[in-house]
Protein backbone atom coordinates (compact mmCIF):
# COMPACT_ATOMS: atom_id res chain seq x y z
CA UNK A 1 0.00 0.00 0.00
CA UNK A 2 1.33 3.38 -1.13
CA UNK A 3 0.06 6.60 -0.87
CA UNK A 4 0.50 11.01 -0.35
CA UNK A 5 -0.21 11.46 2.73
CA UNK A 6 2.36 14.59 4.40
CA UNK A 7 5.05 12.37 2.65
CA UNK A 8 5.53 8.94 0.75
CA UNK A 9 3.52 6.21 2.50
CA UNK A 10 4.18 2.81 2.63
CA UNK A 11 2.86 0.70 4.90
CA UNK A 12 1.52 2.01 8.01
CA UNK A 13 5.20 2.54 9.76
CA UNK A 14 7.48 3.78 6.72
CA UNK A 15 7.07 7.82 5.53
CA UNK A 16 9.62 8.49 3.08
CA UNK A 17 10.05 12.46 2.39
CA UNK A 18 7.80 14.12 4.82
CA UNK A 19 6.41 17.43 4.43
CA UNK A 20 5.50 17.61 7.89
CA UNK A 21 6.73 16.73 11.10
CA UNK A 22 4.14 14.71 11.46
CA UNK A 23 5.65 11.60 14.11
CA UNK A 24 5.64 8.38 12.40
CA UNK A 25 7.77 4.96 13.62
CA UNK A 26 10.19 5.48 10.57
CA UNK A 27 11.13 8.05 8.29
CA UNK A 28 13.42 7.43 5.34
CA UNK A 29 14.87 10.76 3.51
CA UNK A 30 16.13 10.26 0.15
CA UNK A 31 18.30 13.60 0.08
CA UNK A 32 19.24 17.05 1.97
CA UNK A 33 17.30 19.15 0.63
CA UNK A 34 15.01 21.17 2.40
CA UNK A 35 11.85 20.14 1.17
CA UNK A 36 12.53 16.47 1.78
CA UNK A 37 13.97 17.25 5.32
CA UNK A 38 11.27 17.17 8.65
CA UNK A 39 12.81 15.98 11.46
CA UNK A 40 11.10 15.27 14.55
CA UNK A 41 12.18 13.42 18.13
CA UNK A 42 9.86 10.90 18.03
CA UNK A 43 10.69 9.04 14.43
CA UNK A 44 13.88 6.83 13.92
CA UNK A 45 15.72 8.24 10.58
CA UNK A 46 16.70 6.28 7.60
CA UNK A 47 19.19 8.05 4.93
CA UNK A 48 22.53 7.32 3.25
CA UNK A 49 25.87 8.52 4.67
CA UNK A 50 26.05 11.38 2.80
CA UNK A 51 22.37 12.37 3.23
CA UNK A 52 23.42 12.26 7.00
CA UNK A 53 26.51 14.61 6.57
CA UNK A 54 24.33 17.51 4.90
CA UNK A 55 21.70 17.30 7.18
CA UNK A 56 23.98 17.53 10.05
CA UNK A 57 26.04 20.07 8.50
CA UNK A 58 23.29 22.44 7.70
CA UNK A 59 20.32 21.72 9.98
CA UNK A 60 20.61 19.77 12.77
CA UNK A 61 22.12 16.57 14.74
CA UNK A 62 19.63 13.16 14.16
CA UNK A 63 20.45 11.68 17.44
CA UNK A 64 18.20 8.40 16.51
CA UNK A 65 18.91 7.54 12.77
CA UNK A 66 20.73 5.01 10.77
CA UNK A 67 22.40 5.31 7.43
CA UNK A 68 22.03 2.63 4.68
CA UNK A 69 24.67 1.69 2.00
CA UNK A 70 23.31 2.04 -1.55
CA UNK A 71 22.40 -0.94 -3.23
CA UNK A 72 22.33 -3.33 0.03
CA UNK A 73 19.12 -4.78 0.89
CA UNK A 74 17.18 -3.67 4.11
CA UNK A 75 14.14 -3.53 6.33
CA UNK A 76 12.81 -0.49 7.55
CA UNK A 77 8.83 -0.95 9.17
CA UNK A 78 8.56 -4.32 7.94
CA UNK A 79 9.27 -3.36 4.39
CA UNK A 80 11.95 -4.77 2.37
CA UNK A 81 14.03 -1.89 0.63
CA UNK A 82 17.13 -1.25 -1.35
CA UNK A 83 18.42 2.57 -1.84
CA UNK A 84 20.28 3.46 -5.31
CA UNK A 85 22.18 6.43 -6.35
CA UNK A 86 18.81 8.55 -8.00
CA UNK A 87 21.90 11.17 -9.82
CA UNK A 88 19.94 13.89 -8.02
CA UNK A 89 22.25 15.94 -5.36
CA UNK A 90 25.25 13.95 -3.28
CA UNK A 91 24.11 11.27 -1.19
CA UNK A 92 20.61 11.09 -2.70
CA UNK A 93 18.69 8.08 -3.38
CA UNK A 94 15.99 6.61 -5.08
CA UNK A 95 14.31 3.59 -3.63
CA UNK A 96 13.35 0.35 -4.73
CA UNK A 97 10.95 -1.66 -2.61
CA UNK A 98 9.82 -5.35 -2.61
CA UNK A 99 6.48 -6.21 -1.38
CA UNK A 100 3.84 -8.40 -3.06
CA UNK A 101 5.03 -6.11 -6.10
CA UNK A 102 8.07 -4.14 -6.21
CA UNK A 103 8.04 -0.23 -6.52
CA UNK A 104 10.45 1.98 -7.63
CA UNK A 105 10.27 5.61 -6.26
CA UNK A 106 12.32 7.77 -8.05
CA UNK A 107 12.44 11.20 -5.68
CA UNK A 108 13.94 13.90 -7.31
CA UNK A 109 16.32 12.49 -10.16
CA UNK A 110 18.57 12.83 -12.87
CA UNK A 111 19.96 10.26 -15.65
CA UNK A 112 22.62 12.46 -17.22
CA UNK A 113 26.11 12.11 -15.56
CA UNK A 114 27.55 15.61 -14.39
CA UNK A 115 31.19 16.38 -13.37
CA UNK A 116 30.24 15.74 -9.93
CA UNK A 117 27.65 12.86 -9.74
CA UNK A 118 27.07 9.98 -11.73
CA UNK A 119 23.30 9.25 -13.13
CA UNK A 120 20.55 7.13 -12.09
CA UNK A 121 20.16 3.87 -12.85
CA UNK A 122 16.67 2.07 -14.28
CA UNK A 123 14.89 0.62 -11.58
CA UNK A 124 13.37 -2.81 -12.19
CA UNK A 125 10.11 -2.73 -11.13
CA UNK A 126 6.50 -3.38 -11.51
CA UNK A 127 5.40 0.09 -10.27
CA UNK A 128 7.51 3.25 -10.87
CA UNK A 129 6.46 6.02 -8.49
CA UNK A 130 8.37 9.26 -10.86
CA UNK A 131 9.02 12.62 -9.89
CA UNK A 132 7.21 15.02 -12.93
CA UNK A 133 9.06 18.61 -11.92
CA UNK A 134 9.53 18.67 -15.98
CA UNK A 135 6.79 16.67 -17.15
CA UNK A 136 6.02 18.57 -20.31
CA UNK A 137 7.82 18.67 -23.17
CA UNK A 138 9.07 22.21 -23.58
CA UNK A 139 11.65 20.79 -20.82
CA UNK A 140 14.23 19.87 -22.96
CA UNK A 141 17.95 20.68 -21.50
CA UNK A 142 20.66 20.44 -24.04
CA UNK A 143 23.88 18.17 -22.81
CA UNK A 144 25.65 18.88 -20.04
CA UNK A 145 28.92 19.21 -21.34
CA UNK A 146 28.00 21.52 -23.74
CA UNK A 147 26.64 23.65 -21.27
CA UNK A 148 29.80 23.46 -19.75
CA UNK A 149 31.84 24.52 -22.14
CA UNK A 150 29.03 27.37 -22.71
CA UNK A 151 29.33 28.74 -18.84
CA UNK A 152 32.90 28.33 -18.88
CA UNK A 153 33.99 30.31 -22.26
CA UNK A 154 31.03 32.99 -20.64
CA UNK A 155 33.26 33.28 -17.33
CA UNK A 156 36.29 33.64 -19.30
CA UNK A 157 34.76 36.84 -21.78
CA UNK A 158 33.06 38.38 -18.54
CA UNK A 159 35.91 38.09 -15.91
CA UNK A 160 38.01 39.92 -18.15
CA UNK A 161 35.96 42.72 -18.47
CA UNK A 162 34.52 42.47 -14.98
CA UNK A 163 33.65 40.49 -12.02
CA UNK A 164 30.96 37.83 -12.51
CA UNK A 165 28.36 36.48 -10.04
CA UNK A 166 27.55 32.94 -10.89
CA UNK A 167 23.65 32.19 -8.96
CA UNK A 168 22.70 28.49 -8.43
CA UNK A 169 21.03 26.58 -5.33
CA UNK A 170 23.68 26.48 -1.89
CA UNK A 171 23.28 22.78 -2.33
CA UNK A 172 23.96 20.84 -5.83
CA UNK A 173 24.21 23.18 -8.49
CA UNK A 174 26.76 25.25 -6.51
CA UNK A 175 29.04 22.29 -5.94
CA UNK A 176 28.64 21.28 -9.99
CA UNK A 177 29.09 25.73 -10.92
CA UNK A 178 32.16 25.58 -8.14
CA UNK A 179 33.95 22.80 -10.35
CA UNK A 180 32.87 23.87 -13.41
CA UNK A 181 34.51 27.14 -12.96
CA UNK A 182 37.94 25.40 -11.91
CA UNK A 183 38.17 22.73 -14.98
CA UNK A 184 36.31 24.94 -17.62
CA UNK A 185 37.46 28.85 -16.85
CA UNK A 186 40.41 27.94 -15.08
CA UNK A 187 39.19 30.01 -12.07
CA UNK A 188 39.35 29.13 -8.22
CA UNK A 189 36.03 31.14 -6.99
CA UNK A 190 35.06 32.72 -4.27
CA UNK A 191 31.75 31.27 -2.72
CA UNK A 192 29.62 32.47 -0.36
CA UNK A 193 29.06 30.91 3.01
CA UNK A 194 26.28 28.25 2.67
CA UNK A 195 27.88 27.31 -0.28
CA UNK A 196 31.23 26.85 1.22
CA UNK A 197 29.90 24.50 4.35
CA UNK A 198 27.91 22.48 1.07
CA UNK A 199 31.84 22.32 -0.70
CA UNK A 200 33.23 20.58 2.08
CA UNK A 201 30.83 18.03 3.04
CA UNK A 202 31.75 17.36 -0.96
CA UNK A 203 35.22 17.67 -0.75
CA UNK A 204 34.74 15.44 2.30
CA UNK A 205 33.20 12.67 0.83
CA UNK A 206 35.89 12.65 -2.07
CA UNK A 207 34.03 14.82 -4.69
CA UNK A 208 36.78 16.99 -6.39
CA UNK A 209 35.00 20.33 -6.93
CA UNK A 210 38.74 22.07 -7.16
CA UNK A 211 39.69 25.02 -5.32
CA UNK A 212 37.69 27.66 -4.02
CA UNK A 213 37.40 30.38 -1.23
CA UNK A 214 35.14 31.22 0.95
CA UNK A 215 33.52 34.48 1.05
CA UNK A 216 34.86 37.11 3.15
CA UNK A 217 35.98 40.21 2.75
CA UNK A 218 38.26 39.37 -0.17
CA UNK A 219 36.46 40.36 -2.63
CA UNK A 220 39.51 40.70 -5.00
CA UNK A 221 41.00 37.54 -4.23
CA UNK A 222 38.98 35.97 -7.59
CA UNK A 223 36.91 37.72 -10.86
CA UNK A 224 34.05 35.45 -9.26
CA UNK A 225 31.76 34.47 -6.97
CA UNK A 226 29.15 31.71 -6.74
CA UNK A 227 25.70 32.75 -4.79
CA UNK A 228 22.62 31.33 -3.99
CA UNK A 229 19.83 32.94 -5.89
CA UNK A 230 18.01 34.58 -3.07
CA UNK A 231 20.98 37.13 -2.74
CA UNK A 232 21.55 37.54 -5.95
CA UNK A 233 19.80 40.66 -6.53
CA UNK A 234 20.03 44.26 -8.39
CA UNK A 235 21.12 45.27 -4.98
CA UNK A 236 23.89 43.15 -4.78
CA UNK A 237 25.24 44.16 -8.01
CA UNK A 238 25.27 47.58 -7.07
CA UNK A 239 27.10 47.62 -4.19
CA UNK A 240 29.72 45.39 -6.04
CA UNK A 241 30.15 47.15 -8.65
CA UNK A 242 30.48 50.11 -6.69
CA UNK A 243 32.95 48.83 -4.49
CA UNK A 244 35.20 46.97 -7.19
CA UNK A 245 34.74 49.99 -9.69
CA UNK A 246 34.17 47.77 -12.46
CA UNK A 247 31.51 46.28 -13.98
CA UNK A 248 29.30 42.87 -13.03
CA UNK A 249 28.14 40.32 -14.82
CA UNK A 250 25.51 37.41 -13.50
CA UNK A 251 24.25 34.13 -14.44
CA UNK A 252 21.97 31.87 -13.03
CA UNK A 253 21.86 28.40 -13.75
CA UNK A 254 18.07 26.64 -13.84
CA UNK A 255 16.04 24.21 -15.62
CA UNK A 256 13.46 26.56 -15.27
CA UNK A 257 13.57 29.50 -17.40
CA UNK A 258 11.61 32.81 -17.00
CA UNK A 259 12.87 36.61 -17.82
CA UNK A 260 14.92 37.72 -15.39
CA UNK A 261 17.04 40.81 -14.68
CA UNK A 262 20.22 38.41 -14.98
CA UNK A 263 22.51 38.71 -17.83
CA UNK A 264 22.42 34.90 -18.49
CA UNK A 265 20.30 31.70 -17.95
CA UNK A 266 22.33 28.72 -18.59
CA UNK A 267 19.64 25.20 -18.55
CA UNK A 268 21.67 23.35 -15.46
CA UNK A 269 19.19 21.14 -13.58
CA UNK A 270 19.33 18.47 -11.23
CA UNK A 271 16.43 17.11 -12.51
CA UNK A 272 15.33 14.85 -15.28
CA UNK A 273 14.48 17.18 -18.50
CA UNK A 274 11.01 15.42 -20.26
CA UNK A 275 13.04 13.28 -23.07
CA UNK A 276 14.86 11.90 -19.45
CA UNK A 277 11.76 10.63 -17.82
CA UNK A 278 10.38 9.09 -20.31
CA UNK A 279 13.50 7.48 -21.51
CA UNK A 280 13.53 6.48 -17.51
CA UNK A 281 10.25 5.04 -17.47
CA UNK A 282 10.70 2.85 -21.31
CA UNK A 283 13.88 1.58 -18.98
CA UNK A 284 12.25 0.77 -15.91
CA UNK A 285 9.39 -1.20 -17.77
CA UNK A 286 6.92 -1.15 -14.86
CA UNK A 287 3.45 -1.95 -15.77
CA UNK A 288 1.93 1.19 -13.73
CA UNK A 289 3.81 4.26 -13.67
CA UNK A 290 2.42 7.14 -10.77
CA UNK A 291 3.57 10.59 -10.85
CA UNK A 292 4.30 13.14 -8.43
CA UNK A 293 5.07 16.78 -8.14
CA UNK A 294 4.72 19.54 -10.73
CA UNK A 295 3.24 18.19 -13.88
CA UNK A 296 1.96 15.06 -12.97
CA UNK A 297 -0.75 14.28 -14.93
CA UNK A 298 0.46 15.68 -17.86
CA UNK A 299 3.58 13.35 -17.64
CA UNK A 300 0.69 10.79 -16.98
CA UNK A 301 -0.79 11.39 -19.94
CA UNK A 302 2.13 11.65 -22.28
CA UNK A 303 3.39 8.05 -20.67
CA UNK A 304 0.03 6.20 -21.25
CA UNK A 305 -0.07 7.97 -24.59
CA UNK A 306 3.59 7.45 -25.96
CA UNK A 307 4.55 4.59 -24.20
CA UNK A 308 1.08 2.74 -23.76
CA UNK A 309 1.72 2.08 -19.86
CA UNK A 310 -0.98 2.81 -17.27
CA UNK A 311 -0.31 6.09 -15.63
CA UNK A 312 -2.21 8.53 -13.57
CA UNK A 313 -0.84 11.20 -10.33
CA UNK A 314 -0.27 9.33 -7.07
CA UNK A 315 -3.50 9.44 -4.93
CA UNK A 316 -3.32 11.94 -2.55
CA UNK A 317 -5.07 10.97 1.06
CA UNK A 318 -8.59 10.69 0.89
CA UNK A 319 -8.83 9.38 -2.51
CA UNK A 320 -8.52 5.35 -3.21
CA UNK A 321 -5.27 4.21 -2.29
CA UNK A 322 -3.27 1.81 -4.93
CA UNK A 323 -3.95 -1.26 -3.32
CA UNK A 324 -8.16 -0.66 -4.22
CA UNK A 325 -7.18 -0.32 -7.88
ZN1 LIG B 1 15.85 17.88 -4.48
ZN1 LIG C 1 12.43 18.04 -4.29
Amino acid sequence: MIKFDKGIQVGDKLLIDPHTKRPIENVLISHAHSDHVKINNESKYFFSKETKAIIESRYQAVENSKTVAFGKKTNIGNVDLTLENSGHILGSSSVLIESDKTIGITSDFKTQNSLIQTGAAPLNCEILLIESTFGIPTFSFPDRESIYTEIGSWIKEKSKKGFVVLAGYSLGKAQELTAICNEYAGISPLVHESVFDNNEVYKNSGVKLGNYLKLNHNLKDSPVLIAPPTLVNHNLQQVLEYSLKKPVFTALATGWSFRSSYDRIFPLSDHADFPQLLDYVKQCDPKLVLTMHGYERELANYVSRRLGIPAKPLAKKGQKVLSEF
